[in-house]
């Protein structure tokens, strides 16, 4: 159903790059951190890498960047195995990535972000580059472990819509992306007990004896893929109305 083309920017060549026409361009942000027992530990970028690669794919124009593979994980150590940033190294690295595309003339981006701990580094990029480049068009999407489920039918996911670190949606994440590196009989996960009004900040091994929360041992292949499918048409609709309206935020007919 996708066009084949090429748009992952380390495998173009100047001539096929050139003759692409880019207008707009994708940077996922990952981690390299520990999934509980099952899951391989580049699960995040695997995930939202694979989401921008299907949103790419149907979005004329669209650069895939490279993905960072490293993220602020802190709040999984001391599990093996994690590589961690200091939240300012990320959002160094994020702002120059991205004021590399601006000043090469692309300044309508995508971040697809695939770890929660890495919100505070994107904030901050953004925030630098909203000072220095005011005229670029930047969006984010923040979390598709919520995402992705959310906007599957009512019922695809269990329990708090499949949430938790790799719990049921990303467990079914990794079952549609790299089977091969999913072990299901290690998969198991719990429910660590919160207050609602209240965002405690805790470290995973504070609240979890195996690592993972969430429910990872009904996730499904299919679930996974109808995860991944949904918000990869999303994120290209998005970027589609987008490149409708010349990039202008905030319009009163848009129906997200
Ligand atoms: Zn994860």
């Amino acid at each position: 159903m996708y066009k084949i083309r090429e748009f992952r920017l380390e495998r173009l060549n100047r001539t096929r790059f050139e003759s692409s026409r880019f207008d707009k361009a994708i940077l996922v942000t990952g981690a390299t951190e520990n999934h509980g027992f099952h899951l391989p530990m580049g699960m995040d970028t695997y995930a939202a890498y694979a989401i921008a690669e299907r949103t790419a794919a149907q979005v004329e124009g669209t650069l895939l960047l490279p993905p960072i593979h490293f993220g602020v994980s802190d709040g999984l150590m001391p599990y093996p195995f994690n590589i961690t940033m200091r939240p300012e190294t990320l959002a160094k690295v994020i702002f120059d990535a991205l004021e590399s595309c601006i000043v090469q003339g692309i300044d309508r981006l995508l971040i697809v972000n695939g770890h929660g701990g890495n919100n505070s580094a994107i904030d901050v990029a953004l925030t630098w580059l909203r000072r220095e480049h005011p005229g670029a068009k930047v969006a984010v999407s923040y979390a598709w472990w919520i995402s992705g489920p959310r906007l599957c039918p009512p019922g695809t996911f269990g329990r708090e819509n499949g949430l938790g670190h790799a719990g049921e949606a990303e467990t079914a994440a990794g079952l549609a992306i790299v089977p091969e590196l999913v072990d299901m009989d290690a998969a198991q996960g719990e429910w660590p007990a919160r207050p609602t009004e209240v965002s405690i900040r805790t470290t995973i091994p504070e609240i979890s004896k195996t690592g993972a929360t969430g429910d990872p041992t009904g996730a499904t292949r299919e679930q996974g893929e109808k995860m991944i499918e949904a918000l990869s048409c999303y994120l290209a609709r998005f970027l589609k109305e987008m490149d409708r309206t010349d990039w202008r935020f905030a319009r009163e007919d848009w129906d997200f």
